[in-house]
């Protein structure tokens, strides 16, 4: 059988990015030529394209069907105890990026790392010498961020922490974090098949209001915290950074689709 003809038979089963990617895994780094050409389709792919797409008709993210996904450009390797990278996450990552180019940040945390996926990309796309540590509270998460800061080579530390508490003694110029943030009620659909540790926030709140409490110990002189939010929680999130009376917003973080979903903070020195 022929790739093209198994394709034709499945039209409309897959998503166009998602086929993109099942296709890069199985034939090459270039979609494209594999469907130009007349690629066979031996048994051995065929059964395992069955495979997948019996799981992706049950509403399996394709990230734990293949056990990976792209973000920032880079492959991770992902787990079902770990939350699948998502691309609005990019945006934290360019907001750090920047942040750390433009001053003097150091010392970076990753707060919820999850599969490693902010850390790793910030260590590979900056420029400076940084040190990052980067904790979850998850074990199956760090497993996953184990696995993807080996194959990356990255130095990065990692840590098993609820939070702060075993960082206790250390301050960092740059925490960056991707927190729990969606309502218990809104975990449907696919979201069902993703941790619930890793987006179970009660009201959504949750844990911002915990990381916007207990970070300050945490960041040095002026340094900045990096949060993304849930896209319907700027005025809440905004209330709760100015009832802190501890940071000064630096910037909101606009997603693709016009969303507010990150904000740019930095500790407030009161002098
Ligand atoms: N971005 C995820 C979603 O909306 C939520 C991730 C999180 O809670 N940090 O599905």
């Amino acid at each position: 059988m022929k790739l093209k003809g198994w394709l034709d038979s499945n039209r409309g089963v897959f998503s166009d990015s998602d086929l993109r990617f099942i296709i890069k895994n199985f034939f090459s780094d270039s979609p494209l030529s594999v469907l130009e050409d007349n690629t066979f389709l031996d048994e051995k792919r065929h059964n395992s394209l069955e495979k997948i797409k019996n799981l992706y008709l049950r509403k399996i993210p394709l990230a734990y069907i293949l056990g990976k996904e792209e973000f920032y450009g880079l492959e991770f390797k992902v787990n079902f105890g770990v939350l699948i990278p998502r691309k609005e996450t990019e945006l934290v990552v360019e907001a750090a990026l920047k942040i750390i180019e433009d001053n003097i940040c150091q010392r970076i945390l990753d707060l919820g790392c999850g599969c490693g996926n902010i850390a790793i990309s910030i260590g590979k796309s900056s420029s400076r010498r940084l040190k990052i540590c980067a904790l979850d509270i998850s074990s199956q998460a760090l497993a996953a961020a184990q696995r993807n800061v080996k194959f990356y080579g990255s130095s990065i530390k990692l840590i098993q922490s609820d939070l702060f508490e075993e960082v206790k003694q250390r301050q960092f110029d740059l925490i960056v974090t991707n927190p729990p943030y969606v309502e218990s009620k809104d975990i449907r659909g696919s979201l069902k098949y993703e941790p619930r540790i890793a987006l179970d926030a009660g009201d959504g709140l949750d844990l911002i209001k915990k990381i916007l409490l207990q970070a300050p110990p945490y960041l040095r002189g002026e340094g900045y915290l990096i949060m993304e939010i849930g896209y319907n929680q700027r005025r809440a999130v905004n209330n709760l950074i100015k009832g802190s009376g501890r940071y000064k917003i630096i910037n909101w973080i606009k997603d693709y689709d016009n969303n507010w979903r990150g904000v740019i903070l930095k500790l407030w020195i009161s002098s």
